[in-house]
């Protein structure tokens, strides 16, 4: 159960309110204006963990900061490094939930993949997310603050700065709207992390991305796509029979005539399930419209699923297809696998039981 409070969070607020509340606060207390940016340089440039960091203030200060304010600040449970150097962190939020970020070294960049929400209630049939059922919304403290936990580990690490940023962990971001939006504000407006550096990944809620478009940043999406038809699609991402292909492809031509908007699709190639060369056709078909990437992902093995994912030769010839109709691909190479990061394997320790579509979908199969 998480226990609301009716302090505003100096972690997740967007630093316009943030900055405003403080000077309200300080005013109150008699305090000089000149502390609320003391108080936020703190917060933003230094990565501040906990009110005692900020150092400049008085104690008496601090404790009335805390008394005002919540400084949502999740305690690291556990971290764990892949061979290849992606970490993944466990996350303790105040109630006792559990949560995952990832950190994934590339060449020329450090991406963090953070979550949402505690768990997802979007059932995908082929990620562990979704077997392990939803839990709860996160805050956009508790979003902003994996990134703040990672980039303090980053650094101390030696993994220099996150330049990326993907909602892709836990949870449907755009089913936990307003806290999300939040998150983004302030990522972008306080951490100075870009528009367009930032990745949201939908499985297709249509409000959620008309509501994305309406925002000024340009922010990317990636939509989980899975399969170019409804048949196939609504076996693997049950939320196709709310928001059908052309639905959702409506939403998308929307977000792009806001201008400005990068759209990628993600596909994951789960063998002799969705890796049919005829729908690498449908699939370039809609990704041609959008001047989209298509990211063709390998199917992480979940335990108990008995899938596997579509090997080397099919995943190239899948790409080939695509690109042979006009599409460009990229095929992902799978990161973190020893240590269940890797796509659609974040669980954050729960149990995983799974979902009903999937039991009907193996079924039809045998
Ligand atoms: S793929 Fe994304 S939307 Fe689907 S169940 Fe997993 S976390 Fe949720």
């Amino acid at each position: 159960m998480i226990t609301t409070t009716h302090r505003p969070d100096l972690i997740g607020l967007p630093p316009d309110r943030a900055r405003g509340e403080l000077l309200a606060h300080f005013r109150r207390r008699g305090v000089a204006p000149y502390r609320v940016g003391q108080t936020l340089a703190r917060i933003y440039d230094k990565v501040a963990l906990s009110v005692d960091e900020i150092t400049e203030l008085p104690i008496a200060e601090r404790r009335a900061l805390l008394d005002a304010f919540s400084f949502t600040s999740p305690k690291l449970a556990r971290v764990q490094v892949s061979t290849d150097r992606t970490a993944k962190h466990l996350w303790r939020m105040a109630d006792g939930e559990l949560i995952e970020s990832v950190l994934i070294p590339g060449t020329d960049r450090l991406t963090l993949c953070i979550s949402s929400q505690a768990g997802c209630a979007m059932a995908c049939t082929f990620c562990a997310t979704g077997w392990s059922g939803y839990r709860r919304n996160l805050t956009a403290g508790e979003i902003v603050a994996q990134y703040r936990g990672a980039r303090r580990w980053a650094e101390a690490e030696g993994y220099g700065p996150i330049t990326n940023i993907v909602y892709m962990g836990l949870g449907e971001p755009l089913m936990n709207l307003g806290p999300v939006i939040n998150s983004l504000t302030v990522l972008n407006a306080a951490y100075g992390v870009g528009a367009r550096r930032i990745t949201v990944s939908t499985v297709g809620i249509v409000p959620g991305i008309d509501a994305l478009a309406e925002r000024p940043e340009q922010f990317k999406l990636a939509v989980s796509l899975h399969a170019p038809d409804h048949e196939l699609r609504q076996r693997l991402v049950p939320v196709e029979k709310k928001y059908p292909i052309p639905a959702l492809l409506e939403s998308l031509r929307r977000f792009e005539a806001a201008g400005g908007r990068r759209i990628t699709f993600e596909y994951v190639m789960i063998d002799d399930v969705n890796d049919d060369l005829e729908l690498a056709d449908g699939l370039a078909a809609i990704a041609r419209e959008f001047h989209a990437h298509v990211n063709l992902i390998p199917f992480n093995p979940v335990p108990g699923t008995g899938w596997s994912a579509s090997p080397p030769g099919r995943l190239r010839q899948f790409a080939d297809r695509l690109e042979s109709r006009g599409a460009n691909a990229t095929v992902r190479s799978p990161r973190g696998q020893d240590i269940a990061a890797a796509c659609g394997q974040l669980a954050a320790e729960h149990e995983l039981k799974p979902p009903k579509p999937f039991v009907q979908l193996v079924n039809r199969r045998v």
